[in-house]
């Protein structure tokens, strides 16, 4: 194998139009940084394909040289892919065109936009999509994992919203999904991932309201004992059209978190109410009594809402860990904050809990491979390892708060929650991982397509 005959050294003769980067060329190192910035991967080359017949290309290319191929937008979540010196590593970044479909209420987003291109682009038209809490998140990577976000309790999972792709397979054929176009593969698309194929192009559903009951509930953290308990019983049993998440916060000192919030250690409600303002404040009400020093809950355009999670927008050294958890009872609520909360001196910069249930529970094995989240909440725990020690210290905690939960864990992961390799096919049914794997040897017999995570058939 001779990747520098292959993709003809470093960025003037690619596989595709787009440049590629071979290890020692300039710009070698940027272009192999993902997110996040602990993870250190030294692909064989990385390329960036500009339409689907270089990402065509480009795959062709890589098998005809014993290559496989791993395919990012952004590259928030890298870690699960693991070893990619025998990989081609291509970025979407440069296709992120948008169109939208007003009338049909339809998104057809290429495969590198980002959620807030797709917010920005259906906003006009007074139209929502189901982003997540972040802007800077890939619509591609995250529809494809699953995709939780403010609506997820009234409207379902993304992955189910897909109506049809355009992928690159294995062998580098273009082909088109939807239910009525090669069905199997549309279904492995809605939260199997990148198994089957190299999504070019993704369309799906956008929903016709602009504004939701939303904002920030928030506490100093001192008084996580008493809001704790309250948020678990409230959000096990509120009807659907709210979504929220808990979070015990150490906020940094940054002029992007607002100044009443920035630096302070805190416990933080969030989230939306798809409805009108005197349900949303009947549903908020019992939170609301618990006198929050912090109360932003008022009608807000949907455009706002993917920055109400503060989630950082610039890459960064982070090392998290999740658990999806059958129930939050007293005892859960105790030993969770033992490990994270104000007398845990956690080196994390959060504990979230976020509230599944609702239209996220009920079942769809025949629409999606990801049929459902069977899990009432899930923990999601994160810290900044800006060097060795705070790494180390950082992986401590979480690993702390994980076990603290663990007794409550549903043995289900939710993969786009999942940082690092793991067993694929924890995230599925029995069923849905059995036809995945059927299809993976259908579409993929040799294995090119590398993808996250280590229980896929080589
Ligand atoms: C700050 C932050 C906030 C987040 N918030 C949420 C949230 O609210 N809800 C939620 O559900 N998740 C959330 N996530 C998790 C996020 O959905 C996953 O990290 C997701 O994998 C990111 O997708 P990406 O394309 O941006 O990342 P990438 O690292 O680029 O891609 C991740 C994986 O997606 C697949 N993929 C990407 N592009 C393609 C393609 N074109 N074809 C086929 N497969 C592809 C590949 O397997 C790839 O390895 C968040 C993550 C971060 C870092």
């Amino acid at each position: 194998m001779n990747i520098s005959t292959l993709l003809t050294a470093g960025s003037r003769t690619a596989p595709a139009a787009g440049r590629v980067y071979l290890p020692g060329d300039p710009g070698y190192d940027t272009a192999r940084q993902g997110f996040n910035v602990s993870v250190d991967q030294r692909p064989a080359a990385v390329g960036y394909p500009e339409t689907a017949t270089e990402v065509a290309d480009a795959v062709r290319v890589a098998v005809e040289h014993g290559l496989r191929v791993a395919v990012w937008t952004t590259g928030h979540n890298p870690g699960p892919l693991g070893d990619l010196r025998d990989t081609l590593l291509l970025r979407t970044d440069r296709m992120r065109t948008v169109q939208v479909d007003p009338t049909a209420r339809r998104v057809r987003a290429a495969a590198g936009a980002r959620w807030d291109d797709v917010v920005a682009a259906v906003a006009p038209h007074g139209l929502s999509v189901l982003h997540g809490s972040s802007p800077t998140v890939g619509v591609t990577g995250y529809s494809l994992g699953g995709g939780i976000g403010w609506y997820a309790r009234a409207l379902g999972l993304a992955a189910h919203r897909i109506t049809a792709a355009q992928l690159v397979l294995a062998d580098g054929t273009l082909v088109r999904t939807s239910d009525s176009e090669h069905p199997a593969l549309i279904w492995a698309l809605r939260g199997g991932g990148a198994s089957v194929g190299i999504v070019t192009e993704l369309e799906f559903e956008a929903f016709g309201f602009d504004t939701a009951y939303a904002g920030r509930l928030a506490w100093d953290l001192s008084q996580a004992r008493k809001v704790l308990p309250v948020w678990a019983g409230w959000a096990a049993h509120a009807p659907r059209e709210v979504t929220t998440s808990f979070r015990l916060l150490a906020l940094p000192p940054l002029p992007t978190i607002p100044a009443e919030l920035r630096g302070r250690r805190l416990v933080m409600i969030d989230g939306a109410v798809l409805g009108g303002d005197p349900d949303a404040e009947r549903i908020l009400a019992p939170l609301r009594a618990l006198h929050p020093e912090v109360d932003t809950f008022t009608r807000t355009p949907t455009p706002a809402l993917t920055r109400l999670h503060l989630d950082p927008e610039e890459a960064v050294p982070v090392v998290t860990d999740s658990l999806m958890l059958h129930g939050l009872p007293t005892d859960a609520v105790e030993a969770f904050l033992a490990a994270a909360g104000p007398e845990s001196a956690s080196s994390l910069l959060l504990a979230e809990i976020r509230q599944l249930g609702g239209a996220l529970a009920d079942p769809h094995p025949e629409r999606a491979a990801l049929s459902r989240l069977s899990g009432r909440f899930l923990l999601f725990a994160a810290g900044l390892a800006v060097d060795d020690a705070a790494a180390a210290a950082v992986e401590r905690d979480v690993a702390r708060v994980v076990a603290a939960v663990q007794p409550w864990g549903t043995g289900r992961t939710y993969l786009n929650f999942v940082e690092r390799p793991s067993d694929t096919a924890t995230a599925f049914t029995a069923q849905a991982w059995a036809r995945l794997q059927r299809l993976r040897a259908t579409y993929d017999p040799r294995g090119v397509l590398h993808t996250p995570h280590t229980a896929w058939p080589r």
